[in-house]
């Protein structure tokens, strides 16, 4: 699976294209604004959309599904539905974050642990790692050794916990037992930031080794 990542946002958010190359087809990962250079990035890849799928309610990640839905008209999938109140308080998170005010939405199919999504005819797991929210989801395609992981993991941090239902021993225990177990030669996209391996952030990592 070929992945392209498009940092959008004030926050830098890595918004990623993930497309197989036998199809041409592909599904975009948290849209969460800019969304013209979105579409740019797909069109210059040469990739027609099936589909966005979503981390988690932030507005960071999320604030551009709604319009980039009816844009395209793409279904949304994801997040977990712990994160609804996020959603549905999309206008309040773009207030207090300084975003322009952006829709909220309702997925086209809500996501839950062990649950799968296709993207190419390609099978990515789906793994809820509560903790930087409720409804936090990873996905992960074990063909190619690679995860998109949103804000549960990054290379020499975690998640905050402090926003709204944030819960730091809920992030540690899904790090341990949902994304760790992966295996160490995993990539893994975080939503800020650079790449790295779990291997790289189980040994190294100051937050899961104290
Ligand atoms: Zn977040
Ligand atoms: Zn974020």
């Amino acid at each position: 699976m070929k992945y392209a990542i498009i940092p959008v946002t004030p926050f830098q958010q890595n918004c990623t294209i993930l497309w197989s190359e036998a199809t041409m087809t592909g599904a975009v990962v948290d849209p969460g604004g800019d969304i013209d250079r979105i579409v740019r990035a797909v069109e210059r890849a040469g990739v027609t959309l099936e589909k966005i799928l979503a981390t988690h309610g932030h507005v960071d990640h999320v604030g551009g599904v709604a319009e980039l839905a009816r844009r395209l008209s793409l279904p949304v999938e994801g997040p977990h539905p712990e994160d609804r109140f996020l959603l549905d308080g999309m206008e309040r998170q773009c207030l207090m974050f300084g975003f322009p005010v952006t829709q909220g939405f309702t997925p086209d199919r809500w996501l839950a642990d062990g649950d799968t999504v296709t993207v190419a005819g390609e099978t990515l797991a789906v793994l809820h790692c509560p903790g930087h929210t409720p409804g936090h989801v990873v996905f992960h395609h074990a063909p190619s050794k690679l995860a998109v992981v949103g804000d549960v993991l990054f290379q020499g941090s975690i998640g905050r916990t402090d926003f709204p239902r944030g819960d730091h021993a809920a992030l540690l225990e899904s790090i341990h037992t949902k994304l760790l177990p992966l295996g160490d030669d995993v990539a893994f996209i975080p939503g800020h930031g650079p790449m790295s391996t779990l291997g790289q952030e189980r040994r190294h990592n100051p937050f899961l080794n104290d």
